[in-house]
């Protein structure tokens, strides 16, 4: 027997009797570290009302472009969220999310965050293009997540303050807060829709809304 056969041999019989690292899943599972980041949730406040502002800071913080969202302008009739505008579709995309977290650092309103959902495997890629419907809380649930974590820590001082783009498009320094960025007074830029469709295939097509071809005909 080689001497690299008695050193294999070694190793084996030491850790024989070690506990294994390893868990049997499904049937048991990790207890996950506290500051784990599994798949998003949109929250909504105690009266129901949804805490996104469609203001598109999420989609923009976004290094993976994952975030996709159509915003719509609230009515009384059809009050969504508390600010001007709702996010009619919010769509995330799983398979580009690197689970990094900046969408939920960069949202003003803690309306999303990473929970410790990580059971996402799916055969089919659509099937990881999570849309609002999924990601929404239910209605009578009123959490704000792993955003709690905000809420226990001493307030920043004022020269931490985040600038965020106002109505003139550049960061003025202004602090951040839902109503700086629900204005929604701001023409949607055409680059934040995802018009590619050979990147992206597995998203909602782009339809030019009524406003957008009285644009092009406009001189
Ligand atoms: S966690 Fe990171 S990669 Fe995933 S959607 Fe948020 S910002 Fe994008
Ligand atoms: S940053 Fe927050 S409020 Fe703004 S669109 Fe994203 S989830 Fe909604």
């Amino acid at each position: 027997m080689s001497f690299d056969i008695m050193k294999g041999l070694k190793t084996t019989l030491k850790n024989m009797g070690k506990k294994p690292t390893t868990v049997k899943y499904p049937e048991q599972e990790r207890e996950l570290p506290p500051r784990f980041r599994g798949r998003h949730v949109l929250h909504r406040y105690e009266n129901g009302l949804e805490r996104c502002v469609g203001c598109y800071l999420c989609a923009g913080a976004c290094p993976a472009d994952a975030i996709y969202i159509e915003a719509e302008e609230n009515t009384e009739e059809n009050r969504v969220s508390p600010g001007e505008r709702y996010a009619k579709v919010f769509d995330v995309n799983l398979l580009r999310c690197i689970f990094c977290g900046y969408c939920e650092a960069a949202c003003p309103t803690g309306a999303i965050t990473l929970e410790r959902e990580y059971k996402l495997a799916s055969y089919y890629p659509e099937d990881l293009v999570y849309h609002k419907e999924q990601l929404l809380e239910p209605i009578g649930q009123a959490t704000v997540g792993s955003a709690a974590v905000w809420f226990e820590q001493p307030p920043p001082p004022d020269e931490a303050a985040q600038p965020v783009p106002q109505e003139a498009g550049v960061f003025d320094g202004s602090e951040a807060s839902a109503a700086a960025v629900g204005l929604g007074t701001l023409e949607t830029e055409r680059e934040v829709w995802i018009v590619d469709p050979e990147q992206d295939e597995d998203r909602r097509p782009f339809e030019p809304q009524e406003q957008d071809e009285k644009r092009e005909v406009a001189p």
